[in-house]
């Protein structure tokens, strides 16, 4: 079985640990035990499960993530635009109070009018009383005038209603306007308070949102900040897999050099044997789309660790490799070309050991065990990663006709 992402995931494990461990080098020098490679294989799947495990809560915990940024981003702007409304009414308020202030503002300056006119008057009748006193001797007017209660003025005044009349007219006119716009300036009053006890109102139910939104806006700026280093995680393995997309594409570059180099050393004789003898089950086909686009077939049982790997068909050893990142063990036979001069290698890999051919081996089809199944690369599971290459190109070794899987 292999899912894309368990690809992922090994390959970028494998890759991690490559750069802790001396890389192994292309063809694996005898000094190099097959104890040793299997410890080292042993810290790689080690390394591998912990990245996995990583890894696989990775994708779920940025979904929930982002679904927690979404729904605080949904409360912080909902309270954003209640406490944008708040500041629309307290703004419609405070004009509203700026109105009653100028209308204060005019009655202040009517009464201040109403009081000079009174007062004129009043300078008008001292002016009067001084002319008959002066002329009467009439002492108790002096005392009239000093008097600062109208009221009683007026009371005391009937004596000089006759010289006074016309301006005590006026004056109870001019008393009687400054009164009315006395009353008006009181409901003005009024309005205001009642302007300004509702802004104080709209105020303290802002500044309540306003800290709802303070410590909402903290919740919102940690989660997004989570976020954010969440997808800068995913972020960094997602350029090792782009590194590793390299490293596969360099690769199939290097075996196209191979083969160019090489001359294809024998004709293929147009058949092939199953790789694996002892074990006849295709655990993962070609073409898999499901488990990730797959151009090799899978050969296992579930019981197949350390079973037997044979040449498909007889040809020439060109490559073998130990602890390839991906292939693991594996090694590649040149078979030559065939009826329409195609040339035809197979690939085996994910071996338990370092193959136990050279490169430059004659081996023959059916007979020559190459190996032992295993688990090593970009493998979950022992199986037999098995691949039929046309001039390079990985065909489909079943669809194409190459093995039959035996019954
Ligand atoms: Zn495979």
């Amino acid at each position: 079985m292999r899912k894309s992402f368990v690809r992922i995931v090994s390959a970028l494990a494998v890759f991690a640990v490559l750069f802790m461990l001396p890389i192994p080098t292309a063809s694996v020098s005898a000094a190099k035990t097959e104890e040793e490679l299997r410890d080292e294989l042993a810290k790689l799947k080690e390394e591998e499960q912990e990245i996995q495990a990583a890894l696989d809560g990775l994708g779920d915990t940025i979904a929930d993530q982002q679904a927690e940024v979404k729904q605080l981003y949904k409360k912080v702007s909902n309270l954003e635009s209640q406490i944008d409304a708040y500041k629309a009414q307290i703004t419609a308020v405070d004009s509203t109070i700026a109105e009653q202030n100028a209308r204060i503002e005019t009655l202040n300056t009517e009464i201040t009018a109403k009081e000079q006119e009174m007062q004129e008057i009043l300078e008008k009748l001292k002016k009067r009383v001084k002319a008959i006193t002066q002329t009467t001797q009439y002492s108790s007017f002096q005392l009239l005038v000093n008097t600062t209660d109208y009221a009683d003025y007026l009371l005391k005044s009937q004596v000089l209603a006759s010289v006074s009349e016309h301006d005590q007219v006026l004056r109870l006119q001019a008393e009687e306007d400054k009164r009315t716009i006395q009353e008006k300036k009181v409901l003005v009053e009024q309005e205001k308070a009642d302007s300004e006890a509702k802004k104080a109102e709209l105020e303290s139910l802002k500044g309540e949102l306003d800290t709802q939104f303070d410590s909402l806006d903290k919740l919102y700026t940690t989660a997004k900040n989570k976020e954010n280093k969440l997808l800068k995680e995913q972020n960094g393995y997602e350029k090792k897999l782009q590194d590793l997309q390299k490293s596969e594409d360099e690769l199939d570059r290097e075996i196209a050099a191979l083969l160019a180099g090489t001359p294809p050393a024998s004709t293929y004789g147009g058949k092939m044997y199953w790789p694996a003898p002892t074990v006849k089950r295709v655990s993962s086909g070609y073409g898999d789309r499901s488990l990730g686009y797959h151009r090799a077939i899978d050969i296992s049982n579930g019981r197949s660790l350390g079973e037997p790997i044979v040449a498909a068909a007889s040809g020439t050893v060109i490559k073998v490799q130990s602890m390839h990142y991906s292939y693991g063990n594996f090694c590649m036979i040149d078979h030559g070309l065939d009826a329409n001069g195609v040339r035809i290698v197979t690939l085996y890999a994910h071996m338990r050991y370092t193959p136990s051919v050279t490169v430059g081996q004659y081996v023959t089809g059916g007979v020559t065990q190459i190996g032992q199944i295993g688990n090593t690369g970009n493998s979950y599971g022992a199986h037999l990663h098995f691949e039929v290459r046309e001039d390079n190109v990985r065909v489909d070794p079943i669809g194409k006709g190459y093995v039959v899987v035996p019954t």
